[in-house]
């Protein structure tokens, strides 16, 4: 992997993703779409990397690929060090419950749930006690500045509190990476920059590796690395 990019850290020797000779195609009546063909990506501890594209190119789904949400047609995907498509859908759905986040550009809450039980519930879901998960939950949501809004519905919360929450549910599992698709795609710039503000914290707090498709440029501009997709594969941007 000595073509992979510097660490962030310098400490770690194994990318915690790494995306090798990564091929999706997707049928499209006779013919066929391709998305992905030998797309190459290593993402590091505590790095934050945005994925800048236009609509269309594949930014959706290298991020699926990556999380272990879609297999890809062809080459693999390593977490950790660890080769996952050997793995049973089990083993990948265990994976994906510990060590990946994901925050969309919807902020997919369940809406009769409290913004604490929304957070409460992937540690729940991977066996965590209630008293456990809660004190968790309220701590994470306490960092990200809405202790106040604990017992609030998703209703009750304005766009940027709401992605807030999702936020918070996606690092509630102290996951090693954070996908965010378009996080702040439907917020106002100064909503946006606060959200984006929520995820750069996180990652310099935790040392998540965190892989964001994004528009925003001036977002992009200050993250560590900015990569593109060109023919189905990752380029280095600058
Ligand atoms: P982006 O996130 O950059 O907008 P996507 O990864 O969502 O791009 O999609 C890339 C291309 O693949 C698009 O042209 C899209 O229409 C196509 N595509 C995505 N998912 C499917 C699917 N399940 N079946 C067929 N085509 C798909």
């Amino acid at each position: 992997m000595s073509e992979t990019e510097g660490t962030a850290g310098g400490d770690e020797e194994v990318p915690v993703v790494y995306l090798h000779g990564v091929c999706r195609r997707y049928k499209q009546g006779e013919s066929e779409l391709v998305i992905l063909n030998g797309a190459k990506l290593a993402l590091w501890a505590g790095q934050s990397v945005a994925l800048v594209a236009p609509s269309g190119a594949g930014k959706s789904t290298l991020l699926h690929i990556a999380g272990l949400l879609e297999h890809p047609d062809e080459g693999e995907v390593y977490l950790m060090g660890t080769a996952t498509s050997a793995l049973s859908d089990l083993q990948r759905t265990m994976l994906r419950r510990t060590d990946v986040g994901f925050v969309y550009q919807s902020h997919r809450l369940l809406p009769e749930f409290s913004a604490l039980e929304n957070v409460m519930m992937p540690q729940l879901v991977r066996g965590l006690s209630r008293s456990d998960a809660s004190r968790r939950a309220e701590e994470i949501l306490s960092y990200l500045g809405l202790k106040d809004r604990i017992t609030h519905r998703p209703a009750e919360l304005s766009g940027g509190e709401q992605q807030r929450v999702a936020i918070a549910r996606a690092v509630a599992n102290a996951p090693r990476i954070l996908f965010a698709d378009e996080p702040t795609g439907n917020l106002d710039p100064h909503t946006a920059e606060h959200v984006f503000g929520a995820l750069m914290q996180l990652v310099r707090a935790t040392r998540v590796a965190m892989l964001i498709a994004t528009h925003n440029m001036d977002l992009a501009a200050r993250m560590d690395r900015r990569v593109t997709l060109r023919d189905g594969q990752v380029l280095e941007l600058d």
